[in-house]
């Protein structure tokens, strides 16, 4: 079979490889949606720690089972499956509190697992463990499945800091995942939501298809000053970074109301992750600076339930589609910004 194979950094083949097989404790699938973000292309650029070349990538997973090996239950040849991709080990202290996304032990699909860029995955035991394959709702398509995974870490975020009735939600970050967080914040209930990039082009993409209540154009103004201003002064209930811009971090502890949650959703490079902090802004104004790690398996269940339910629709974010043979081309689509979310359809 075909699969998309990470040798080395700026190394990424598409080549032949015998098809997987499945164990008594396992489920093939035919993968029939794998899409793409930003990681996809921050592995092939640059590789990652935890990646033991060569391997197999892509972790927004959606395919049937062709094959339940004989001491699984529950699924059969034919059912339609959602697989995570932060594998928590189910036993450690953070998981048996119920923190399952920062599990001390976490693995990921096409990290330590095969990825989903293949024509077949065996899903690891260690998902299945998990109660980590979800099935698919009837009435959404394997490409909207596939999109449960990211939107799954965005659901973690908001839950981490209480999106809500009434609340003024700023986004940074124009990419497929803050389109999300944009229609999560309003199904959570919030009141207005403004969206924050630098990138003209791509903020009118989103915006288009989103439409927040206010586009901030962070290379052509202020975005603090115009944050206060569209708040009367107060500033944001609740901003999410969903970048790995430095100075965005920055600017959302500053344009936060008082009382304001922060969740840091985007991760920082790893060469500069620091940032500059009015400590006595967060003293006095009671900020709440909240952190986000991917997201637990439960999260999963609930974005394939919001997008089922048709509260945070997902199936026009998905903009450009190509074949499993083209996977790299779809790598340079996301390099680019020239979509709002690419899926591979193998
Ligand atoms: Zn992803
Ligand atoms: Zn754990």
């Amino acid at each position: 079979m075909k699969a998309v194979r990470f040798y080395a950094p700026g190394d990424v083949r598409i080549e032949d490889v015998a098809e997987p097989v499945c164990g008594p404790d396992e489920v093939k699938l035919r993968v029939r949606n794998c899409s793409t973000c930003g990681t996809d292309v921050k592995i092939r650029n640059n590789g990652h720690q935890n990646i033991d070349p060569p391997r197999t990538m892509g972790h927004e997973i959606a395919g049937e089972v062709v094959q339940v090996g004989e001491d699984v239950s529950g699924w059969s040849v034919g059912d339609r499956a959602q697989v995570i991709a932060a594998v928590p080990c189910g036993e450690c202290y953070e998981c048996r509190r119920g923190w399952m996304a920062v599990c001390e032990n976490q693995t990921s699909v096409g990290y330590q697992y095969e990825g989903g860029f293949a024509e077949y995955l065996v899903v690891p035991r260690e998902v299945l463990k998990v109660d980590g394959l979800n099935r698919i709702p009837e009435n959404i398509g394997y490409d909207e499945a596939s999109v449960a995974e990211p939107f799954a870490c965005a659901i973690n975020a908001q839950e981490l800091v209480h999106v809500g009735e009434g609340d003024t939600v700023v986004v940074f970050g124009a990419g497929p995942i803050g389109c999300i967080h944009i229609r999560l914040a309003r199904a959570n209930g919030a009141e207005r939501v403004f969206l924050i990039d630098v990138n003209a082009e791509r903020l009118a993409m989103s915006a288009k298809a989103v439409g927040p209540d206010e586009v901030i154009n962070g290379s052509e103004v202020d975005v603090v000053e115009r944050v206060k201003e569209l708040t009367g002064g107060r500033g944001a209930d609740v901003v999410i970074t969903a970048t790995a811009a430095n100075v965005a971090q920055e600017q959302a502890i500053r344009m936060a109301a008082r009382r304001g949650r922060i969740s840091f959703f985007g991760g920082l490079p790893k060469t500069n992750p620091f940032i500059q902090c009015d400590s006595n802004l967060v003293h006095y104004r009671e900020l709440m600076i909240m952190g986000a790690n991917g997201s637990a398996p439960s999260h999963n269940k609930r974005a394939l339930e919001y997008i089922a339910s048709g509260q945070v629709p997902v199936k026009d974010l998905i903009t450009a589609r190509l074949p499993l043979d083209r996977a790299l081309e779809a790598f340079d689509v996301v390099a680019r910004g020239e979509a709002i979310k690419v899926t591979v359809e193998p």
